[in-house]
């Protein structure tokens, strides 16, 4: 199970040992602990939304929604549960809103997480690799390896702008994406690629550009989680 920097997950148990349950939800959805875990989930998730895997080249709290995997309305009992929080696109989280995912038919003991990801009805965040799930052309067109990807399309809506421009073909997408990002493309290959190839070539060149502006990122905001993790260490440090 992939667990939060330290720090975020000391802060939540202090937090909960000391605030009452009410107090805890209000501290929970202030300002302040959404921004860190939001932060600490942009670092974890490498910029991208956990359904549609989407990068978004933004540290900004705004662009991002808190999610919970399993929602809080039918399981308050993991509304903190670092395994059960995770940043969203805001687009798939209003598609999800507050959809189950759990598998009804497996008994289970309610105050544990399940931690098995057969017991999830779509591709977990963490538990599950998404590649294994779903394969999609750019973001754009996805299909689903398995039921749970097939379910998680339907869950989180992906195909909403396939399905807005229905019979869009394969090789119209293919055309788009060459000319959206042919700027990314070496200048040697002007001309010289073969037709067939420049989809692939480019869809590449998207990949390397994303990785590229994702590390940055993780430069910015990695310091800036440390220096909070070392300041609550000083203060654990001082009370204690
Ligand atoms: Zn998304």
């Amino acid at each position: 199970m992939t667990s939060f920097f330290n720090s975020e997950r000391q802060l939540l148990v202090a937090k909960r040992q000391n605030l009452s349950e009410e107090d805890f939800i209000a501290w929970f959805n202030g300002w302040e602990p959404r921004l860190r875990l939001k932060k600490a989930c942009m670092v974890r998730q490498r910029f991208r939304c956990c359904y549609c895997k989407k990068f978004r080249d933004s540290a900004n709290c705004l662009h991002w929604d808190l999610e919970h995997i399993l929602c809080a309305e039918i399981y308050p009992q993991f509304y903190d549960a670092d395994g059960n929080l995770a940043i969203a696109c805001s687009r798939c989280n209003n598609a999800k809103t507050d959809k189950d995912v759990l598998d009804p038919r497996v008994d289970r003991p309610p105050e544990v997480l399940p931690s098995d990801p057969a017991e999830y009805t779509i591709p977990h965040p963490y538990l599950s690799d998404w590649d294994e799930h779903l394969e999609h052309d750019n973001y754009f067109l996805y299909e689903g390896r398995s039921a749970q990807g097939t379910n998680l399309i339907s869950v989180c809506k992906l195909n909403y702008r396939v399905e807005e421009a229905a019979g869009v073909l394969e090789g119209t997408i293919d055309a788009a994406i060459v000319s959206k990002f042919f700027r990314l493309l070496p200048p040697a290959s002007m001309g010289l690629v073969p037709e067939g190839q420049a989809a692939q070539i480019a869809k590449a060149a998207v990949v390397a550009n994303e990785e590229v502006a994702i590390d940055l990122q993780i430069a910015k905001l990695q310091p800036i989680l440390d220096r909070a993790a070392r300041r609550e260490e000083r203060l654990a440090q001082n009370v204690h």
